[in-house]
């Protein structure tokens, strides 16, 4: 694990030094990690991750589909990178262990996390290998295999009434309340999402370093958004156009996208059978920003998709790419899909679908 870092404040410009602080001490601004990348080298997990917390996360097939699974007249190609494969079953894992392996660094005694239910179970994950307790904040409505990880991993859970919303702010009473770190994975960890950029790059490699013309990422947030954007800029120099997917339900970022604005606001009651990309930001909208500005840097687009198409799309890759994932996992497929039959994507385009938990997650939307 690296130290050479810095903090920096994405609103005001402050750079700050490498301590467990979420937010610009100065102006509230989202704070992100810069850091040199290594001379003539990729970036490896080591850089991030501590060798007494990694638990093998990352490094997941990339898989070509049948163009037929995008769209009947798609003479292009399809891959999928097959995130479900991570210890607990999400890409929050690649998040988690870093974010986990700075705090300790730190001298945290235990962490804090709120979530739609994967972070939570990542971070459960993580700290019982560690050997350090974990707080977990989630929805009532989360569902239950999520739970159930959590619960068998050994972290204390917390549910709260209503939207993630309501358990982002409780998570942060609890922090104030133990000196815990916290671990939630939207922007406010800032070395978790720093970590996604070997997603980027993993993926870039995968590919022979010809990067695809697109890449659809399910998207609450948007760290994931900023990790494979990221990876992008340290070794391809070159993004692909990115393709935020939200549900129909939930939908705050594409709903700006599509207005033409430049902030994004809250999205009051959300519902969608898409529990990972159920975040309506209220509270802070300015996450929803800087994603968008990424979205928007990569000439990409910010697409919300129904239920219904999400669920079609998570039944395909399981009866015809043997691929089991929750309906969050299945929003960037469902995505690329509706864009390739509008002509947005091109017929001969290369894309990737980023397919981020498993399905054993949510057993609930296969009934
Ligand atoms: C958290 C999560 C997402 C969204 O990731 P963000 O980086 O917060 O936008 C997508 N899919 C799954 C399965 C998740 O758990
Ligand atoms: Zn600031």
């Amino acid at each position: 694990m690296s130290w050479d870092l810095k903090l920096h404040c994405i609103a005001c410009d402050a750079t700050l030094p490498p301590t467990l602080v979420y937010r610009c001490p100065d102006c509230g601004g989202i704070l992100e990690v810069v850091r040199q990348k290594p001379e003539g080298r990729s970036w490896h997990r080591a850089d991030f991750v501590g060798d007494d917390v990694t638990l093998g996360e990352g490094s997941t097939p990339l898989r070509e589909l049948s163009p037929n699974l995008l769209h009947a007249g798609f003479k292009g190609r399809l891959l999928i990178k097959d995130e479900t494969r991570n210890p607990s079953g999400s890409f929050k894992d690649r998040l988690v262990a870093a974010a986990l392996s700075r705090a300790i660094a730190l001298g945290a005694t235990g962490i804090v996390s709120a979530s739609s239910g994967n972070a939570g179970a990542a971070a459960a994950c993580y700290a019982a290998n560690a050997g350090i307790p974990a707080i977990v904040v989630c929805p009532d409505a989360t569902p239950r295999g999520k739970l159930a990880q959590i619960l068998a991993y050994g972290a204390t859970l917390e549910q709260v009434p209503g939207h993630y919303g309501n358990a982002f702010e409780h998570a942060k009473r609890l922090c104030v309340e133990t000196g815990y770190a916290n671990l939630t994975t939207t922007y406010l960890n800032p070395y978790g999402v720093d970590a996604l950029r070997l997603i980027g790059q993993e993926l870039y490699e995968q590919m022979d370093c010809v990067g695809p013309d697109w890449i659809a990422i399910p998207t609450s947030s948007g760290p994931l958004v900023k990790g494979v954007f990221q990876g992008f800029t340290d070794t391809a120099g070159k993004v692909p156009r990115l393709i935020a997917a939200q549900a129909g339900g939930c939908a705050p970022i594409a709903r700006a996208f599509d207005d033409g604005k430049i902030d994004v606001y809250g999205w009051e009651n959300p519902k969608t059978i898409a529990s990972g990309i159920s975040d309506p930001l209220l509270g802070y909208p300015e996450e929803g920003s800087l994603t968008l500005s990424i979205i928007r840097a990569s000439k990409g687009v910010a697409y919300a998709v129904g239920d219904t198409v999400i669920r079609e799309a998570m039944i395909d890759l399981a009866h015809k790419a043997g691929l089991f994932c929750e309906p969050t996992g299945a929003a960037s497929l469902a995505a690329a899909r509706d864009l390739a039959m509008k002509g947005t994507i091109g017929s001969t385009d290369t894309v990737v679908c980023i397919v981020t938990g498993h399905g054993f997650k949510d057993f609930a939307a296969w009934t």
